[in-house]
């Protein structure tokens, strides 16, 4: 069994809810934190790095790493794959080093089933309400697009009962404060026992 056991860190939410800015922030505050790279088939945006964000590959090429058994988990959505690259996190930990995961709610759920010692943190938004109104605003997407991230919220929501910790959104200081919060206990749990949960 490996000592120098680092931690994984899984957040999940529902588009919306400020989980990109709130995990931007924590690997800010915590260098020693490390982003799981996840591969996906979605050409990037604009501001995105390919090896930095995701691993832009094609669909020939996700496909034959789910045959070669290479992901942890993957998912389909909007017509794009997304998986966790066993390859990728599992060198992390062999370097004792501790992971930040930005995944679904599903996928969150399926590295913890090959990690139990994972962390799961859902961020939530304040309501329903609060969640159309900032999709809205932010105005990324189509209508027909919108309607769909709105009934993912839903679904992604249904799932939040499932994980270690919920961090409500309303105020993204007093989020970062709660996740905080949470990473420094946890860490200090692993230097004491090795490994452990809360
Ligand atoms: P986006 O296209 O906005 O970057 O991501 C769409 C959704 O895919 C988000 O909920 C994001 O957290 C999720 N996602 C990103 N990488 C992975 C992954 O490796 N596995 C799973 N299951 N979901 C992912």
């Amino acid at each position: 069994m490996n000592q120098k056991k680092g931690k994984l860190f899984v957040f999940s939410a529902p588009s919306g809810s400020g989980k990109t800015t709130i995990v931007r922030k924590i690997l800010e505050i915590f260098p020693e934190l490390i982003f799981s790279i996840s591969a996906t088939t979605r050409k990037n945006r604009d501001h995105e790095i390919n090896g930095t964000d995701y691993f832009f590959i094609s669909e020939e090429e996700f496909l034959e790493k789910i045959d070669n058994d290479e992901f942890i988990e993957w998912e389909k959505f909007y017509d794009y794959y997304y998986g966790t690259l066993k390859s990728f996190v599992n060198s992390k930990l062999d370097e004792g080093l501790s992971l930040v995961f930005e995944v679904d709610v599903k996928g969150a759920l399926s590295i913890k089933k090959s990690y139990p010692e994972s962390v799961l943190i859902f961020i939530v938004p304040p309501s329903m309400e609060e969640l159309r109104a900032r999709l809205i605003k932010r105005n990324t997407e189509t209508s027909e697009d919108l309607k769909k991230r709105i009934e993912r919220a839903e679904l992604e929501l249904s799932y939040k009962n499932k994980f270690d910790y919920l961090v409500v959104n309303k105020d993204l200081d007093q989020a970062l404060n709660e996740v905080n919060r949470i990473i420094k206990l946890e860490i200090n749990e692993v230097m004491k026992n090795g490994n452990s949960s809360y």
